[in-house]
């Protein structure tokens, strides 16, 4: 008998690249697809580092901050409080116009439709008819939005009185403003209709927000921008110019981060 040797290959990708949810000032148009809403505890360093543990260097540095400054540790340059984010699997079913150029999902923002492709800039989408893009994405969010799953889903019975359960109907999210501004309320809709989404369409959120190592996490800390540590990682010699932060939203710095995944 040979051996039976297992040898990874680190260098392959086994990571599927998420398509996260675009959010666009309106009305869109969901069905959850996942029933298990797990938060991962994350920091925010320009985009969403898993924390990774109640001793890990970040909270070892807040503790620190909150003993020495009780009063206004939030405010003491260092200080990260964590924030629980959640990764959901949903079927956006919110009319869209595909760009030509770039295939992405172009959406209306308060109901109007650009005419170029936000995304890339040069796609030409005036002419193009919106269509339900019934695609699988990751909805990253937070808490309060997850809350509000959770009352639609008790809320909403059968007659015998048993839940319907949020997965199994369309949820309007009414979203105003963007980025950090930016505010989504649910609404249960009564469109019922049963809907197969293949498994394997599904994306593993386990795997959401980015790992690092301690060291890394330290490095972080120190300054060390995500694209300088993703270039060490690769042993890349060349080394970009660093995100320019301020006028780029969340999702522009997570989308530019799964980029350097890519
Ligand atoms: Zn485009």
């Amino acid at each position: 008998m040979p051996l039976n040797v297992e040898i990874k290959d680190y260098s392959k990708k086994e990571f599927v690249k998420p398509k996260y949810f675009v959010w666009s000032p309106g009305k869109q148009i969901i069905r959850i697809l996942d029933i298990d809403l797990i938060p991962v505890s994350c920091y925010w360093f320009g985009a969403n580092i898993r924390a990774i543990g109640w001793d890990d260097p970040q909270s070892q540095q807040n503790k620190r901050i909150k003993l020495e400054n009780p009063d206004n540790y939030r405010n003491v340059r260092g200080y990260k409080s964590p924030s629980d984010r959640y990764f959901v699997n949903v079927l956006d079913r919110t009319p869209v116009k595909m760009c030509p150029n770039c295939e992405m999902e172009v959406k209306a923002v308060n109901g109007t439709f650009p005419a170029i492709c936000p995304h890339c800039n040069e796609g030409i989408v005036s002419k193009i008819t919106a269509k339900p893009l019934n695609k699988v994405r990751v909805l990253q969010t937070g808490k309060t939005l997850v809350d509000q799953f959770k009352t639609i889903d008790a809320k909403i019975l059968k007659e015998d009185g048993t839940r319907v359960g949020a997965e199994n109907f369309d949820i309007i999210l009414h979203v105003v403003g963007t980025g950090n501004q930016r505010v989504s309320v649910a609404e249960e809709t009564e469109n019922f209709e049963e809907l197969e989404v293949p498994p394997e369409d599904l994306y593993d959120t386990s795997k959401m927000a980015i790992l690092v190592s301690e060291a890394e996490l330290e490095q972080l800390m120190r300054g060390v921008s995500l694209r300088d540590l993703f270039a060490a990682r690769r042993g890349s010699e060349t080394v970009e110019k660093p995100l320019k932060e301020s006028n780029i939203n969340a999702e522009e710095i997570q989308k530019k981060v799964d980029e350097l995944f890519a």
